[in-house]
């Protein structure tokens, strides 16, 4: 068996070596590679992948120019993965590398990707209060509770990483994506150790992006097949009470209940007839763009076939 370490790096030079070595600690017996992306770092990071890379040939280092995010790095990270089973982890040391066997206990037990949660998480409680409403939502949205979506530290099969493709700052969402690609899905509980080094990368305009990415992989997990699903449907919602409204209107004008003129609501009757054809037209173009990518592209077969060994 062979196990990739994808790692996401910014601004991490303190902790790299000891995460190098506590992750060897815990690989005897496997062949490993490691895959350290540098997501645009300005301190001596770089470097020192470069050091351990010289050193070990199991250990690849890609580099960005600049900063691209931690779901840029995942995701050329994936495509040079090579392992049977994929690991993420944290370049902070915050991720303890002795519950990798727990990980890969579970996935040998038939998940597909096995996710951490941060169960005692060791971070300031502006970041644990947010989060915890991020999960609750999150876990909502997706029909898949988690405590912990956004957890570094996750194992895959290679399929899954394969088919899912992470961009904008969708990392957040991973579960929900393998979830709607039919992956198994679990979560087990992991060691948290507060940052010794280095500060991190993320601040308070997390969640709000992050709100942002919700709807996206909402949309590209459960509308992808079928735009007119969600938008011809609010859009026909949205008439359907426009026309009512319009409808009551005539009427009580024509049997001379009322005028027109002093009803502002007709205002609001029309506005949401408007906005809703507008849906419904999104609705169709979007239906019209899945056609030709189902034309020029094979995705409908791939990604929900199963391989069997
Ligand atoms: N990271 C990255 N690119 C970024 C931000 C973060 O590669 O733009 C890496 C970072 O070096 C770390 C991991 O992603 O290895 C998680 O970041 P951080 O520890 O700052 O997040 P937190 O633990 O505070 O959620
Ligand atoms: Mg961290």
């Amino acid at each position: 068996m062979k196990v990739s370490f994808v790692i996401p790096v910014l601004n991490e030079e303190d902790s790299l070596k000891t995460l190098y070595e506590e992750i060897l600690e815990n690989v005897i017996g496997w062949e490993y590679e490691f895959i350290f992306v540098d997501d645009g770092s300005t301190d001596k990071s770089l470097c020192i992948m470069k050091e351990i890379a010289e050193k070990d040939l199991n250990v690849k280092v890609i580099s960005f120019r600049k900063n691209f995010g931690k779901s840029a790095a995942l995701h050329v990270g994936f495509k040079e993965a090579k392992g049977d089973i994929v690991f993420t982890l944290d370049a902070d040391l915050q991720d303890n590398p002795k519950e990798i066997p727990k990980f890969v206990e579970q996935i040998n037990a038939g998940y597909d990707l096995v996710t951490g949660w941060k169960e005692k998480r060791l971070d300031p409680i502006t970041k644990t209060l947010p989060s915890k409403l991020f999960n609750f939502v999150t876990s909502k949205t997706f029909k898949l509770a988690l405590h912990d979506y956004n957890c570094g530290f996750k194992a895959y099969k290679k399929e899954v990483v394969n088919e899912i493709d992470v961009y904008g700052e969708m990392h957040r969402y991973i579960p929900a994506l393998a979830k709607a690609k039919g992956f198994k899905i679990k979560e087990i509980s992991v060691e948290h150790r507060s940052r010794k080094f280095g500060k991190s990368k993320y601040g308070f305009e997390r969640y709000l992006r992050g709100y942002l990415d919700l709807l996206t992989v909402k949309l590209v997990t459960d509308y992808s097949r079928s735009p007119l699903y969600l938008f011809g449907g609010i859009g026909t919602i949205l008439s359907l009470i426009g026309l009512a409204i319009s409808l009551y209107l005539f009427i009580m004008r024509v049997l001379h209940l009322t005028y027109l003129s002093n009803r502002p609501i007709l205002f609001f009757a029309v506005l949401l007839v408007v906005v809703g054809v507008q849906f419904i037209s999104i609705g169709l173009i979007g239906e019209l763009l899945v056609n030709q990518n189902r034309l020029h592209n094979k995705y409908t077969n791939i990604s929900i076939k199963k391989r069997i060994n």
